[in-house]
């Protein structure tokens, strides 16, 4: 659970974690990590978990399970970090990246010197060492080279088989994928381009699908790499978005 930083609003409020997100956007956005932008992409997802009851469903929790199993097995696991993932879960991401023995790159849509450099600050502040994305240096493959997302590192996403993309756009998720790579996407829209070319999709919120991962990672990283293969081969990435839908369907009827 997040909780509020400046904002004096009694825990009990019904909207308290909703209005804390908000709370650390703006506050990116006052110290430049956050572009303006993502206030706007945060609204689209805000929709989307207001709609699933800002909890964690079970299929969520499915692909939670699937993504870890392919982080632990990768050879060249990597996490991508952005300015709303940056001011949401700056020790989160750096923990995961811990815990699955993974490179952190910095790849931004809204993309400044000064953005990637203040994000690679503030991660360091949370503990961060070795973070990837100050310096990219070669672009990716089926992107055109000025596409803003483009540029990425040799030994980071470049090179990675596995990748975790929170608030990925549909563009680049394509890209990774046409390159060979698997992409896990964190997604709170079941629908968005991302989601459906992304090989496993986490419709959740990254506030709790980044600790819902650390704990799974946790506890499945002694597994044998036969089991791993095993919860990777049974999750179906289009059956996980039917029932994502079908329980925002569901969960919205039930509430009129
Ligand atoms: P696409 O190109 O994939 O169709 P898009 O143009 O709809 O995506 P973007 O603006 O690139 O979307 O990215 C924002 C996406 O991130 C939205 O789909 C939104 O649902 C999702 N999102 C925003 N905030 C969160 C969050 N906190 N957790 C998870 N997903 C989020």
């Amino acid at each position: 659970m997040l909780h509020c930083i400046n904002m004096t609003l009694p825990k009990t409020h019904p909207r308290y974690q909703s209005l804390c997100i908000r709370e650390r956007l703006t506050d990116g956005v006052r110290t430049g990590i956050t572009s303006q932008a993502g206030l706007i992409a945060h609204g689209r997802g805000e929709a989307f978990d207001y709609l699933l009851g800002e909890c964690t469903t079970e299929s969520a929790m499915r692909s939670e399970e699937a993504a870890v199993a392919m982080l632990l097995a990768a050879s060249r696991p990597v996490l991508s970090v952005n300015g709303n993932v940056a001011a949401l879960v700056p020790g989160e991401i750096i923990e995961l990246g811990r815990v699955l023995n993974s490179v952190i790159e910095i790849n931004l849509f809204y993309k400044t010197e000064e953005r990637v450099r203040a994000i690679a600050d503030h991660l360091r502040l949370y503990g961060a060492s070795g973070v990837r994305g100050e310096h990219p240096d070669t672009v990716l493959l089926p992107l055109p080279p000025d596409h803003p997302r483009s540029r990425v590192c040799k030994g980071g996403i470049y090179d990675a088989d596995v990748v975790l993309v929170p608030l990925e756009d549909g563009d680049r998720c394509q890209a990774l994928a046409d390159m060979g790579k698997s992409v896990i996407a964190i997604d709170l829209n079941p629908l968005s381009r991302t989601a459906k070319a992304a090989t496993v999709t986490i419709v959740d919120n990254v506030v709790r699908a980044i600790p819902n991962m650390i704990k799974l990672a946790i506890r499945m990283k002694d597994l044998d790499v036969d089991l791993l293969d095993g919860i990777i081969s049974r999750y179906d990435n289009e059956e996980t978005l039917r029932a994502a839908i079908e329980e925002l369907v569901t969960r919205g009827v039930a509430e009129v």
